[in-house]
């Protein structure tokens, strides 16, 4: 820290949508981070259309994304900041992974760690989502996973030997 500036680290984030104009709500998102002072979007994968996992039957398919986002603010900062971008978006908090217009988690900060319910990182699912880790694989295949020491394409690939 040199005058209260604070060096750049690599987050990695996952996008989600399955309400409202799920593209324009990832794209909205993305503006909002990249528009945010402290945060650079370094690089945004492809949009995947997937099946809902978890939630009440018969919500919509989701659109997932991921970004890198290299930051000087603290994984708390960024958690608020996604919170405040996810509500306006127009995000409602109820049904446990039911439907919402925007979700942001996320997923590696640097190799911080953190297991407070209110802000885990690692993401505790990441190594368990293809909707997660298809994206994430396409963007940051070498990234290597803090707590599991394995790369993001090594996670994915045995993700998909598994399933
Ligand atoms: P999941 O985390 O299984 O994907 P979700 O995204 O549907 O579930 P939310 O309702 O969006 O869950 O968030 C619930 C709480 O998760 C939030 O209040 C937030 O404080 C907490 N949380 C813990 N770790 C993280 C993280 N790495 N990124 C975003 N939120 C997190
Ligand atoms: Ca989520
Ligand atoms: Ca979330």
């Amino acid at each position: 820290m040199v005058n209260g500036r604070r060096k750049k680290k690599n987050a990695y984030i996952a996008l989600g949508s399955n309400l409202g104009r799920r593209e324009r709500n990832i794209s909205a998102a993305l503006n909002a981070l990249e528009t945010t002072k402290e945060i650079d979007v370094a690089k945004v994968s492809s949009l995947f259309e997937t099946e809902p996992v978890g939630g009440p039957d018969d919500q919509p398919r989701f659109i997932n994304a991921a970004a890198h986002l290299r930051t000087s603010l603290s994984p708390e900062r960024l958690l608020a900041v996604c919170q405040q971008i996810e509500s306006s978006l127009g995000r409602k908090r109820e049904v446990p992974w039911g439907p919402r217009s925007i979700d942001l988690d996320i997923l590696v900060f640097a190799d911080e760690i953190r297991s407070d319910p209110e802000l885990m990182i690692p993401h505790p699912l990441l190594h368990e989502r293809r909707f997660v880790l298809e994206p994430l694989a396409e963007i940051a295949p070498d990234l290597v996973h803090p707590t599991l020491d394995q790369t993001i394409q090594q996670l994915y690939d045995a993700l998909l030997a598994a399933s």
